[in-house]
């Protein structure tokens, strides 16, 4: 039906016959002659109408936004002085001949470049309308570049696309579960898979050596800000590596990508040992960019009058950190009760600052409500943060946790809210994580999956599970993690040593995973993988401020859809059918209960 897009025309199709069909963008009328701006998926053409061709006018008269059209003419250069640089197809215009209404349109819930004014809660009821806007375009378009590159490079690496069930069992990764009640097994229920994991793993023990996929997964957690219900992974894994294979093979899958796709050389991707990630930056996924870091003071703060810090400095859970900020002396009060507050959310219960507006003269030139506290360190704490006239350093005191996790993310504030990035892109590794996280009550947790292998062997795994280190690693970048994954278990007794630490006992194990368990009798080989978050990777590309911009039907925070109104109800014949009883009466769409 056409002979180019709309976004491809430019000068060198100057007086050559083109056809043309898209979405009336804009309509303008101008003394006579009707300006029509031509819309597809690559951009945007001028199309001029003018009267001398009276049925191409009448049509053109009476198109309104979003009509679909298709037009012939004939591609000229834009008279002088109309010519429009900012906009590729802006030096030429088309002078139609034929215009063809292929069909109308209602008046659209919003115009796309006022979408704006319109709630998001609209523009997802009306998401194909709002996928016109060309900026959504760009995202997905470049979203299928990033896969087409990711699935190039894994090809060529001898990775075997290999896709594994939807409706599966429950996989741990420590989410819940969406689950799918069975017609066929009354009473039974599939879970939807939170990742490909154990079937991964039962590809390496068949042999296949080398496997990827672009695959769905489901978790249904309560919805933190930016998560999705389903989400995609670039999950691999393949047989005979140790971590530094499969650290290496992934990190140029992601250099390629950022070559091939944003022309950006990525810089080297230093390794930081959990523990030194913590410390430092408060985080396991720290934004190198940021040129801030924690320092301990809890040696200087042991022996001062102020129990705020001195509590936390003598307890074992405890840390005192100061986090200095170069030039933040010019913070307000109100800033800094901004931040006081901002910390809150972390369970910090104050935040006490030292200004350096003078340090030659020494307490006269600090202003601080706490250096009173501490007049005989204040000198060796201003030392040890290298603290220069102009400086400001912030405090935490608190459990270890309380103190990263609040510095961890102040740090990370203060960095955007003062723009202190040092570069664009920031890539590391995070490795030698702890094997198991405790809660509060004590109980472990595998903080990967159990499925990871622990860095030592099975009897120093039980002496001491919580100091146990695993063969996990973590991709971040700017602050993000991008993937993460493990070397696994291949033999018996070390994952009989893992469910017994975690408290699994055989039954459960037999119950939750005993394909699994089987499957690793049967010469089962050294193995590994990793998975990245294909949408947190296509945002940071694209520089998107939500997940839902580079999904292209995606749901609320609530995990519901507003376009197809899912989760819907069900009629009660299909409930029947499944062997299913609400507890709660809810209003069914059949007539019958
Ligand atoms: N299955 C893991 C996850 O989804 C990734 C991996 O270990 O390969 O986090």
């Amino acid at each position: 039906m056409r002979s180019h897009y709309c976004g491809q025309l430019n000068e060198t199709q100057v007086d050559e016959e083109v056809t043309l069909c898209g979405w009336v963008h804009r309509r303008r009328d101008h003394g006579g002659v009707i300006f029509l701006d031509l819309r597809d998926r690559d951009g945007i053409a001028q199309v001029v109408v003018d009267p001398d061709t009276p049925e191409a006018f009448a049509t053109a008269d009476r198109a309104r936004n979003e009509y679909v059209l298709r037009i012939s003419g004939r591609v000229r250069l834009r008279p002088e002085g109309t010519q429009n640089p900012n906009m590729p197809t802006g030096l030429i215009e088309v002078l139609a001949k034929q215009v063809e209404v292929l069909n109308t349109a209602a008046t659209p819930p919003f115009q796309l470049d006022e979408h704006g004014k319109v709630g998001e809660e609209v523009r997802l009821k009306h998401r194909y309308i709002d996928l016109r806007r060309p900026e959504m375009i760009d995202k997905l378009r470049l979203r299928s570049r990033i896969s087409h590159s990711v699935r190039a490079y894994l090809e060529g690496e001898g990775f075997l696309d290999i896709e594994t069930p939807i409706l599966t069992r429950a996989t741990p990764e420590g989410a819940r579960d969406y689950l799918v009640p069975s017609r066929t097994h009354p009473g039974h229920f599939f879970a939807l898979p939170q990742s490909p994991q154990l079937f991964k793993q039962l590809l390496m023990v068949s042999g296949f050596d080398r496997y990827y996929q672009i695959a769905k997964c489901f978790r249904d957690e309560d919805l933190r800000a930016d998560r999705q219900p389903e989400f995609t992974q670039i999950d691999l894994e393949a047989s005979f590596v140790d971590e530094n294979d499969v650290m290496a093979i992934t990190e140029q899958m992601i250099r390629q990508l950022f070559a091939d796709v944003l022309e950006v050389e990525l810089p080297e991707f230093p390794r930081m040992p959990y523990a030194e990630a913590m410390q430092r930056y408060g985080s396991d996924k720290p934004d190198l960019r940021i040129p801030l870091e924690l320092v301990d003071v809890d040696d200087l703060m042991k022996g001062v009058d102020f129990k705020v810090f001195s509590g936390p400095a003598n307890a074992d859970d405890g840390r005192v950190a100061a986090l200095k900020v170069s030039g933040g002396a010019k913070l307000t009060r109100k800033e800094i009760d901004d931040y006081t507050k901002f910390v809150g959310i972390y369970g910090a219960k104050g935040l006490a600052w030292i200004k350096v507006n003078e340090r030659a003269k020494g307490l006269e030139g600090l202003q601080s409500p706490i250096v009173k506290f501490m007049e005989d360190i204040v000198e060796t704490l201003l030392d040890r943060v290298d603290a220069k006239d102009g400086d400001i350093i912030f405090f935490g005191a608190d459990k270890v946790r309380v103190v990263n996790e609040a510095l961890g993310a102040l740090r990370v504030r203060l960095g955007n809210d003062l723009n202190l990035y040092t570069q664009a892109w920031a890539p590391l590794w995070v490795v030698d994580f702890p094997m198991f996280e405790a809660d509060d009550a004590g109980r472990l947790s595998a903080l990967h999956h159990p499925f990871t292998a622990p860095s030592c062997s099975p009897d120093e795994l039980r002496a001491s599970p919580s100091t146990a280190l695993s063969r996990a690693y973590d991709m971040v970048l700017n602050g993000t993690e991008l993937g993460g994954g493990s070397i696994r278990i291949h033999d018996q007794a070390m994952q009989r040593a893992v469910f017994e630490v975690l408290g699994i006992g055989n039954e459960e194990a037999e119950e939750k995973f005993g394909f699994l368990l089987d499957a690793l009798q049967y010469g089962a080989p050294p193995h590994g993988g990793l998975a990245f978050g294909l949408d947190r990777l296509v945002m940071l590309m694209t520089g998107a401020k939500t997940i839902r911009e580079v999904i292209a039907f995606p749901k609320t925070q609530s995990a519901a859809d507003l376009m197809t109104d899912a989760p819907g109800e069900v009629s009660a014949d299909q409930l029947k059918e499944l062997n299913i009883r609400l507890r709660q009466k809810v209003k069914v769409t059949a007539d019958e209960e």
